[in-house]
């Protein structure tokens, strides 16, 4: 083929590059990264299928589609995430918000909805915000507390918080999974937890390695690792939000596609959990589970 010169060219050729390099979604990428640099949706792309590409686009070009040959993801190329029908920034102090987490916002949102007057819930381990600004878009009677133990991940949080005009009802709080909020439910301060939500890391130690490089080498190990089976943060978490939550308050985690009879077991330990169920995700995994804090 004679050298390309209008946008469709170049795509195609994009496509092939990346193919080459092992992305599945060669053609998707290609498309979202000349969106990208010319700053353009993908309809527009093929509206303007024959304009021609400056010399300095299709710099600007190569320099993100090696970024991506290299498995560098997408979202923090761009810098940014679909989520909840939202655009999150994302940056690599964050793990990029997944569309099976949006199904866990939305199994909560369906809990805490039937419920009339205001609500406090929790989004453990918030890291872009997602789940926190999910559920405060949603549930205008809510005020969404969202912990995070990295101050760079809050850092982002606070900037989707903003953007999205949720500064007087989305409070971030820095520290380790409901120690933040701990202290002001004990002493009254606040009232007692009406949800406490969480995609916590949950990626167990023997699967690291088989981790796709553009999560594992890209994505924060500290937003991933679950300890050597994965439930160690579950372990700590779930113990912690039984005397915060009130009497039927709702517990709602994401989980591992194997973790599902783990999770049921720490509960059932634990003692203090009515009415658990699970959700599947797109694929059939169990996905999210429910369940609330016994009367
Ligand atoms: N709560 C954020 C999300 O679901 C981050 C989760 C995490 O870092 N484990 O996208």
């Amino acid at each position: 083929m004679s050298a390309p010169r209008v946008l469709m060219e170049f795509l195609r050729l994009a496509a092939d590059y990346l193919s080459r390099c092992g992305s599945p979604s060669a053609r998707l990428d290609a498309e979202l990264l000349l969106g990208h640099v010319l700053g353009m949706d993908r309809v527009s792309l093929y509206v303007n299928h024959d304009r021609p590409l400056e010399p300095a686009e299709v710099d600007a070009y190569r320099r993100v589609l090696r970024e991506r040959c290299r498995g560098a993801p997408i979202a923090y190329i761009t810098g940014k995430k679909e989520f909840m029908r939202v655009t999150l920034k994302v940056t690599p102090a964050v793990l990029i918000p997944r569309p099976e987490t949006e199904l866990l916002v939305e199994a909560t949102i369906q809990r805490l909805r039937a419920a009339s007057g205001p609500l406090l819930v929790t989004d453990v381990g918030t890291g872009s915000g997602a789940i926190a600004i999910g559920l405060a878009l949603a549930l205008p009677e809510a005020r969404v507390l969202a912990t995070d133990i990295s101050p760079a991940a809050l850092a982002v949080a606070r900037e989707n918080v903003t953007a999205h005009g949720l500064d007087g009802r989305v409070e971030l709080l820095e520290g380790d999974l409901l120690a933040p909020v701990a202290d002001a439910v004990r002493t009254g301060r606040i009232g007692p937890l009406d949800a406490v939500v969480s995609n916590p890391p949950y990626i167990p130690a023997r699967d690291w390695e088989s981790l796709p490089r553009s999560v594992r080498d890209y994505e924060p190990r500290l937003a991933l690792d679950g300890g050597p089976d994965g439930l160690d943060v579950y372990r700590r978490l779930i113990p912690q939000a039984a005397p915060l939550l009130r009497p039927g308050g709702l517990l709602a985690l994401e989980i591992g596609h194997d973790q599902e009879a783990g999770l049921r077991e720490l509960l059932a330990q634990d003692g203090r959990w009515d009415n658990v169920q699970v959700q599947k995700d797109y694929a059939g995994h169990p996905r999210v589970v429910l369940a609330t804090r016994k009367a």
